[in-house]
């Protein structure tokens, strides 16, 4: 579908912010103007709930998640930042390995499988964008990911 991801990004800030998990404030960094894409909304709501889930799971003293979206150049870049617990840095690039979770034993309690960023990975990869983390063991963590901008017309392609 051809949607605006502002419209929709509030649109899941939105139902979070119902959920009203304690401590923790959802804080809106988001452009004034539209920015269509196209895309898969089911597939992208479930991109955007494992990240949010996993800041809010990974965040144990609450604080701020923070979502931010910009053009950059053909693409839009959002990322979502938190203040959790954050990722060893040898770590980092592996959370979007199938079953890879930090640290067994604080994650059993937690619960998940460690499947989910590998689907939105799969997921962000076949919309042609990509995605990646940043983080800071002790500080929090920032998940980034890119969407290519719907097409304007080109020769004869619509
Ligand atoms: P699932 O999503 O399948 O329920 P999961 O949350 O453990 O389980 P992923 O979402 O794939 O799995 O995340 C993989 C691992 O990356 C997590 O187990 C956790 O150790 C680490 N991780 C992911 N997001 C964060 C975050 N925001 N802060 C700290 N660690 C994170
Ligand atoms: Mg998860």
């Amino acid at each position: 579908f051809e949607i605006d991801l502002v419209e929709f990004l509030n649109g899941i800030i939105d139902r979070f912010e119902m959920l009203e998990k304690e401590n923790i404030e959802l804080s809106r960094s988001l452009p004034k103007h539209k920015i269509n894409v196209q895309l898969d909304t089911d597939k992208m709501t479930q991109v955007l709930d494992n990240i949010i889930s996993n800041a809010m799971k990974y965040s144990p003293e609450g604080g701020t998640i923070t979502f931010n979206a910009a053009v950059i150049g053909r693409k839009v870049k959002v990322s979502i930042s938190d203040q959790g617990v954050g990722i060893p840095k040898n770590n980092v690039s592996k959370i979007f390995d199938r079953f890879f979770r930090v640290d067994r034993a604080r994650s059993r309690d937690i619960g998940g499988t460690g499947l989910g960023l590998a689907i939105a990975k799969e997921i962000v990869l076949a919309h042609g964008g990509d995605i990646w983390a940043e983080s800071e063991w002790g500080q929090g963590t920032t998940i980034h990911f890119t969407l290519p901008l719907k097409k304007v017309k080109e020769g004869l392609q619509q």
